[in-house]
């Protein structure tokens, strides 16, 4: 009997829609191979989701495409173009070491983007090797997975191969490539460089190709770019509230890391803050502290005004009308970003109605943890479970009165004392990937190839509000160090 070996099909069903727009959007780029991929984790529950076979997707020609070294069916390789204000400074960008494959559209019919990250040099990369390193990859790929676990819009990591080559940082280290899936990879800054180097035009079609893939609910009437304005302003307040009611900071808001279909995107230096305090940065790079937590909420609307500029002469024939019609549409960005903060802030203190002080009574909780260097996850995840008597600061005057007042307010709704209970537990994380944690995380896999601790780590992070045991032991705080937490862009 002769054994006839069945091939799995491996179930990449890719468009490429994106390499429909204008060609100035894009180069078209051939694979730059890898001698020796080697698959080190894959998200095997978002795999299934994506219609992909996870038997077939280990298997060697399931590898290679994540290396870069096969194309799936239906690819078309690209890197797109995009420009972007970083710290301030307008600059041509682009995919530097990035390659579009192309859509795969879902069983359930959802058009993402897979985007290889770390694939070699194209015509953007200008002074850069177009690779990645290791750490880094499986850095975006623990904290994609706790944002997602925390109900937080971002791209997502599928799978991330060693690439058997080292690249050079400030050291030499292992190469790697991530498998990155999006609901696209548009950004503030791809409309910059069609406002910047396209016509008019070139620039209406990227705009209706956002408003088609992401924006569907709007239609095509006349004012439909004013409406793209405003939708991606409401989803950006709603995004940037949910980083801080988390206490996520990104680390690099420039407006190329900011996408307009509402996602967090580019996981660099960021890092979630331990100690409440709005002048928290990781970032080694952010010496003015542009990019602080506190100061997320400024930038976006910063980085929504250059979006803004891009689209004026789509919004109004007449220059001073669309300035009008942009600048009004910028300014409701603060209270829209006010509502969601203000919203999920009750929320993370089991408050069901509104009163007007309420505000202050958050306000005035956030003062006392900063004067007392209370840690943000700690001080809401030990108010969820009311055992008040662990942080320090639960022991001083001011927080007792406070306690007081919280209580009393709590009694001023009609939910009972359960429905406040399994609220808060919904709204505040048992858990975040804390940076010692992730730092172990990483050492262990990079430095001795054991994903054991990444992989626990992973799981304890992907559901952040079980409130189980064995997250208790995540909840921890490291050893008080002498230098502070720094996080680096060298990726
Ligand atoms: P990022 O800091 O990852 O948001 O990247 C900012 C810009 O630098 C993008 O245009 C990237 O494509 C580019 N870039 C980052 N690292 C590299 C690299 N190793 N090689 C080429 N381009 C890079
Ligand atoms: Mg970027």
């Amino acid at each position: 009997m002769t054994e006839t070996k069945v091939k799995i099909d491996t179930g990449w069903n890719l468009d490429n829609s994106y390499a429909r727009l204008p060609k100035k959007f894009f180069t078209r780029q051939s694979l730059d191979p890898i001698r020796e991929p080697r698959l080190v984790i894959l998200n095997n529950k978002l795999a299934v989701s994506l219609g992909l076979n996870v038997q077939a997707l280990q298997s060697n020609d399931g590898v290679s495409v994540f290396a870069g070294n096969q194309l799936p069916d239906g690819a078309l390789p690209l890197a797109q173009a995009y420009a972007g204000h970083q710290f301030g400074h307008f600059t041509m960008l682009g995919d530097g070491r990035a390659l579009l494959l192309g859509e795969q559209i879902t069983p359930k019919g959802k058009r993402v983007d897979i985007q290889l990250k770390g694939s070699g040099r194209t015509p953007y990369s200008r002074g850069g090797d177009g690779r990645a390193s290791l750490g880094p990859m499986l850095r975006e790929y623990i904290i994609s997975e706790a944002m997602k676990g925390l109900g937080i819009p971002t791209t997502e990591s599928l799978a991330v191969v060693e690439t058997g080559e080292t690249v050079v940082r400030e050291t030499e280290q292992p190469g790697a490539i991530l498998t990155r899936v999006a609901a696209s990879h548009i950004r503030v800054g791809t409309f910059e460089y069609a406002a910047q180097w396209g016509t008019v035009k070139e620039l209406q079609a990227l705009a209706d190709y956002v408003l088609q893939r992401h924006y569907i609910g709007i239609g095509v009437d006349e004012d439909r770019y004013l409406l793209l304005l405003k939708e991606v302003i409401k989803r950006q307040a709603e995004l940037i509230a949910k980083w801080q009611l988390v206490g996520f900071i990104h680390g690099v808001m420039n407006t190329d890391n900011m996408t307009v279909s509402g996602e967090t995107i580019d996981y660099g230096p960021c890092a979630f803050m331990d100690t409440y305090d709005p002048a928290t940065v990781f970032s080694s790079i952010d010496i003015h502290g542009r990019y602080a937590y506190g100061n997320q909420p400024n930038i976006a609307a910063w980085n929504l005004a250059r979006f803004a500029e891009t689209l004026l002469p789509l919004l109004h024939d007449n220059e001073d009308q669309a300035v009008r019609m942009a600048e009004d549409a910028i300014s409701d960005f603060a209270d829209l970003y006010n509502n969601n903060w203000l919203a999920g802030m009750r929320a993370k203190l089991g408050i069901f109605n509104e009163e007007s002080q309420d505000e202050s009574l958050i306000e005035n909780l956030l003062n006392i943890m900063q004067k007392h260097g209370a840690d943000y996850t700690n001080t809401f995840q030990a108010l969820t479970v009311d055992k008040v008597s662990d942080i320090e600061m639960f022991d001083t005057e001011e927080f007792i009165q406070w306690y007081k007042l919280w209580k009393a307010r709590l009694g001023r709704q009609q939910e009972s004392k359960d429905s406040s209970h399994k609220l808060m537990k919904s709204s505040n994380p048992a858990v975040i990937p804390r940076n010692h944690r992730v730092e172990e995380a990483l050492e262990a896999a990079v430095k001795r190839g054991d994903y054991s601790v990444m992989e626990r780590l992973l799981e304890v992070i992907s559901n952040p509000y079980a409130y189980s045991q064995e997250q208790m032991e995540y909840a921890t705080l490291p050893e008080p160090s002498a230098c502070p937490y720094r996080t680096f862009c060298g990726t």
